[in-house]
């Protein structure tokens, strides 16, 4: 979606959903990747934000490192003032942007200053934390009405709902938002009010995550409870009959990496199947990367490319950067997918390889050998590389000696440099947000991504990290980076490859 300040943009008013990224809606996602600016709001999943397009703006609204949110107020005027841009915005809020989220406001105040908004629903909090922990919120034989409500009031000890009211409902059930401080004053005027002190209750805390909390406890222990085990914000809490099938219905945490915290730091755009495997098997992931790679134009690289191809010619392929950059360059130029069929191809690596075999290629040379030098010399004693002209896709921080190595076997070696790599900026709050919840295992894939921890937090920072998480590298050379900083490693693939090092984390948790 272009800009165009002739033409006002619209807001979305996005639910994200209650803290997994894959609870926010189809339509939502699609909004989220095809918007020019995103601006979202505190609990929001990291990784919602970090996996839409380098191109798109984000605006974070939450808390500050000062633990401020920034006045509703501002948020409002700088809504209207994208849109008035022509930029169509996607506002990310948690759960529902109308359940609690102050949705209302804000397209209120859009409605005055007369730009057009969408509201796309999400999954509220509440319900969520009911679904993981096993609570039906309602139920045929004991709920037949859900009451959701919150405990916030404009000061501790005033509170906006009539506790008088909600105490007399009879075959319901109580759902608050916002209540781990009001938690002892509102029980104590539930009973007031009428409730049996020992009907059920719960205390989900961080719902939807892998390293989610249930509390439960008659109500009148329920303070008590929570306090003991140490229930922080988000928390949601249930009371009613239902709380009482938590046990029977419990279904949650149950999977192979469930309570584990994985950070994952290669470039997120590379990454998404990995966040999602790691999903899959419970683990909650900390998409934070370290480094990112932009395309890089490299025109006489290029034209030696279209001019050459035929009888010992080959393309060089050392990376999964490197595939993807040149065929999504050949893809956007339009330019004949054929031209690749006049080169015999080499692919270095396991991630070139799976990345080509993705695209439907099968590398005419392609050993297992781990390492770059290893390859490329290989390479050299396999084949004739004298006779050969190669184009060696590339990234610009590549060093890894395999064009010098080819050359000196007397190969003409043409360097076709289609990606940077630089470090990622952390803003404040994420780093915040990290340590708050620290990992249990970082992952790197490559020095760089190493390099870029260091790059990022600063080495006294990283170094804090580390002291807190497991460290887990694809291979000797990645170790050898993490040690150089004094960090420690626990786990390291043995074959060099992702899904290895994905397999030795899985085993790692299983052995403990
Ligand atoms: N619009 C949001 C609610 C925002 S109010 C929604 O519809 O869900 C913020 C409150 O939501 C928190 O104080 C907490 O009570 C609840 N909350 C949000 N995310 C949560 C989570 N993952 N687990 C438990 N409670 C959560």
């Amino acid at each position: 979606m272009a800009e165009n300040s002739e033409k006002t943009g619209k807001v979305y008013l996005i639910g994200a959903g209650p803290g997994d990224p894959d609870l926010i809606t189809v339509r939502g996602f699609s909004l989220l990747n095809s918007c020019d600016v995103i601006i979202y709001d505190n609990l929001i999943p990291h990784e919602l934000i970090v996996t839409t397009p380098a191109h798109i703006e984000k605006i974070y609204v939450g808390k500050s490192a000062s633990a401020h949110t920034l006045p509703q107020e501002k948020i409002n005027e700088l809504l209207v003032e994208h849109a008035s841009q022509g930029k169509n915005v996607a506002r990310l809020k948690g759960g529902d942007p109308f359940v609690f989220g102050r949705g209302g406001e804000e397209a209120e105040y859009l409605r005055k200053h007369n730009i057009e908004f969408e509201i796309v629903p999400g999954v509220t909090a509440g319900l969520a934390a009911a679904a993981t922990s096993g609570i039906p919120a309602s139920h045929r034989d004991i709920s037949s009405a859900i009451l959701l409500l919150t405990a916030h009031g404009a000061s501790e000890h005033e509170l906006y709902v009539d506790w008088d009211w909600v105490s007399k409902i009879q075959k319901g059930t109580v759902i608050g938002y916002m209540g781990v401080k009001q938690l002892p004053n509102v029980v104590e005027k539930l009973i007031e009010g009428g409730m049996p002190p020992g009907i059920e209750a719960a205390m989900v805390e961080r719902c939807c995550f892998s390293t989610q909390k249930v509390v439960c406890a008659r109500l009148e222990d329920l303070p008590a409870e929570a306090e003991r085990q140490n229930v922080n914000p988000p928390a949601i809490f249930i009371i009613g009959e239902v709380a009482s099938l938590a046990e029977k219905l419990d279904w949650y945490n149950r999977k192979m990496l469930s309570g584990v915290r994985i950070m994952i730091t290669r470039p997120a755009d590379q990454s998404k199947w990995i966040y999602q495997l790691f999903r899959n098997m419970g683990a909650e992931v900390i998409a934070y990367p370290t480094i990112k790679t932009s395309y890089n134009d490299d025109k006489a690289g290029w034209e030696e490319f279209i001019k050459s191809g035929g009888k010992d010619n080959w393309l060089f392929f050392s990376s999964e950067n490197g595939v993807r950059y040149f065929f999504g360059y050949l893809k956007s130029k339009q330019i004949d997918l054929r031209l690749v069929g006049r080169y015999a191809i080499a692919a270095a690596g396991h991630g070139t390889l799976r990345a080509l075999n993705d695209l439907g290629y099968q590398p005419d040379y392609a050993p297992a050998v781990s390492g770059m030098v290893k390859f490329a010399e290989q390479m050299c004693a396999d084949i004739e590389v004298a006779k050969i002209k190669v184009i060696r896709i590339r990234g610009q921080l590549q060093h890894d000696n395999i064009e010098e190595i080819l050359k000196k076997a007397g190969a003409n070696v043409h360097p076709l440099t289609l990606y940077n790599t630089e470090y990622a900026v952390w803003s404040e709050d994420e780093i915040r947000r990290l340590f708050m919840h620290p990992p249990h295992m970082i992952m790197f894939s490559s020095g760089r991504s190493v390099d870029g921890l260091v790059e990022v937090l600063g080495h006294e920072k990283a170094l804090e990290l580390a002291s807190k998480s497991k460290i887990s590298t694809i291979g000797p050379t990645t170790s050898e980076v993490v040690r150089k900083y004094r960090m420690d490693v626990e786990l390291e693939a043995t074959r060099h490859s992702i899904p290895d090092l994905i397999n030795q984390i899985v085993q790692y948790y299983q052995k403990k």
